[in-house]
């Protein structure tokens, strides 16, 4: 019987922030001294130190002081064979992947060039403090064998799938309808939910993606309606048009919709140019999206809406990712510092400075990205996005232990004098000053402000010391 104690300070989620405006408190704890019991690699307890280490007598306690203790980061979008080009220069969606993506996933063919990769893609996500992702792979088979053999290593809850794309990459990039229908369906019997894996029907996006291949996706969901979803949506202008064009319909989301496969567990990528429409259906339909702004900003895709997807009258469920390697930083803190920026950027267009009839005071105050906001969305809202916050997300018994440590004073050299402004010595002594904590790591911080990670109860990661 494997139980243990981790005694800290705990900072998770039991709410959707935005559904508290005004009260963000009460969608989140904090315990100072708190204690989480892992047993078996699940949580058994968590609360007070004082309550629960009278419950627990005896008990081996790992005491981690000075940091802040929080779920582990979810990742809703992520591709692993792009883990050695980040930052290719000067290019837009479109010409990006022709000139500086299919060349580099085509070499994903060859297993010991995507075992390396695989390996420095899950060492830099644990680094970040990332310890679920949804990750796309490429068109060959033998590069989600790699993802899921070295996440199984790892004993990482990851969600993955063999691409699907029969047009627009060049040859040697694709393959055809059928092949990724067989070639999946042999996956998804050998890998979803064997261990922590779950696997997701991945089309690229439908302009790489023939009438023929849509159906075969449509096939796969309807024979496997357990597996997940996932592939883009609204990224790019030209792409939209090329999108809509291609697939004689009146806009992006609609060529999932015609094959059904817009529903729970479906992640579309981007969300960038989504209408009001297109988010009321998602939202109806229980589909996600995921906000990328590292990307979006790299890329010159656009601003997502944050405060659109989160309008109570049609809330959209969304995850944050990096998207490596349009994104150009492993660690979900740098996802959050663009995000804030994002939001904020959005405001202009709503403070009514730019065109009165443009104001709209309420979406500018969910475009806000407190850190109540940030973090619930890097975890527990990241989990709702996925249907995995029944799993991961906070510290409820019965989840899976997977959290992250961090460190206020590390990241830029600024951070520790700028954070010794908020704390003392002693740490955060209330949840107020917590959450002050947490926005300076998310606006000055990086993969240097975490500390360890942990998967399961077990550590995984820690940084090295100086
Ligand atoms: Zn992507």
């Amino acid at each position: 019987m494997a139980l243990k104690a981790i005694r800290g300070s705990f900072f998770d989620f039991i709410d959707d922030p935005w559904k508290h405006v005004g009260a963000e408190q009460k969608s989140a704890r904090f315990y100072a001294d708190g204690m989480l019991v892992v047993e078996n690699g699940k949580v058994k307890a968590y609360g007070p130190y004082d309550k629960i280490s009278s419950q627990y007598p005896g008990i081996a306690i790992t005491h981690i002081k000075d940091r802040l203790i929080l779920p582990g980061f979810v990742d809703g979008h992520i591709h692993m064979a792009q883990t050695r080009v980040l930052g290719v220069y000067g290019e837009q969606l479109l010409g990006w992947l022709l000139e500086g993506i299919f060349p580099e996933e085509k070499k994903y063919s060859d297993p010991v060039y995507a075992k390396e990769g695989a390996k420095h893609f899950f060492d830099d996500l644990l680094a970040g403090g990332t310890t679920t992702c949804q990750a796309f792979l490429t068109h060959a088979p033998v590069c989600t064998e790699v993802f899921f053999e070295e996440a199984s290593r790892r004993n990482m809850l990851v969600i993955g799938g063999l691409t699907g794309i029969d047009r627009f990459a060049p040859e040697g990039s694709f393959d055809t309808a059928d092949n990724f229908y067989r070639d999946s369906k042999m996956l998804i019997e050998k890998w979803h939910r064997k261990g922590r894996n779950l696997y997701a029907i991945t089309p690229r996006f439908p302009l790489g993606c023939t009438h023929d291949m849509m159906t075969s996706c449509q096939k796969l969901r309807k024979e496997f309606p357990d597996v997940w979803f996932n592939s883009h949506l609204n990224e790019n202008p030209h792409e939209i048009r090329d999108t809509n064009a291609h697939h004689c319909t009146h806009d992006y989301l609609e060529a999932f919709e015609k094959y059904d496969l817009v529903g729970p567990k479906f992640t579309g990528g981007h969300s960038v140019w989504t209408s009001d429409d297109e988010y009321k259906r998602l939202s109806k339909a229980g589909a996600a999206v995921s906000f990328c702004p590292l990307s979006n900003l790299f890329l010159g895709s656009g601003l997502f809406r944050l405060g659109k997807v989160t309008d109570p009258a049609h809330r959209v469920r969304f995850s944050l990712g990096c998207d490596i390697g349009a994104g150009n930083k492993f660690s979900i803190l740098n996802v959050l510092d663009e995000a804030y920026k994002v939001g904020m950027c959005n405001n202009t267009l709503l403070d009514g400075s730019v065109d009165p009839r443009n104001f709209d005071a309420a979406e500018a105050e969910r475009n806000k990205l407190s850190p109540y906001r940030a973090f619930y969305s890097a975890t527990l809202g990241g989990a709702h996005s996925l249907y995995l916050d029944d799993r991961i997300g906070n510290f409820d018994p019965g989840k899976e232990a997977d959290f992250v440590v961090l460190d206020w004073t590390s990241g830029q050299k600024a951070c520790a004098w700028q954070t010794s402004q908020i704390v003392d010595k002693n740490g955060p002594k209330d949840m107020d000053e917590a959450a002050k904590l947490l926005f300076s790591i998310m606006i000055l911080g990086d993969d240097r402000s975490v500390d360890q990670t942990w998967i399961m109860g077990e550590p995984a990661y820690e940084k090295a010391k100086n």
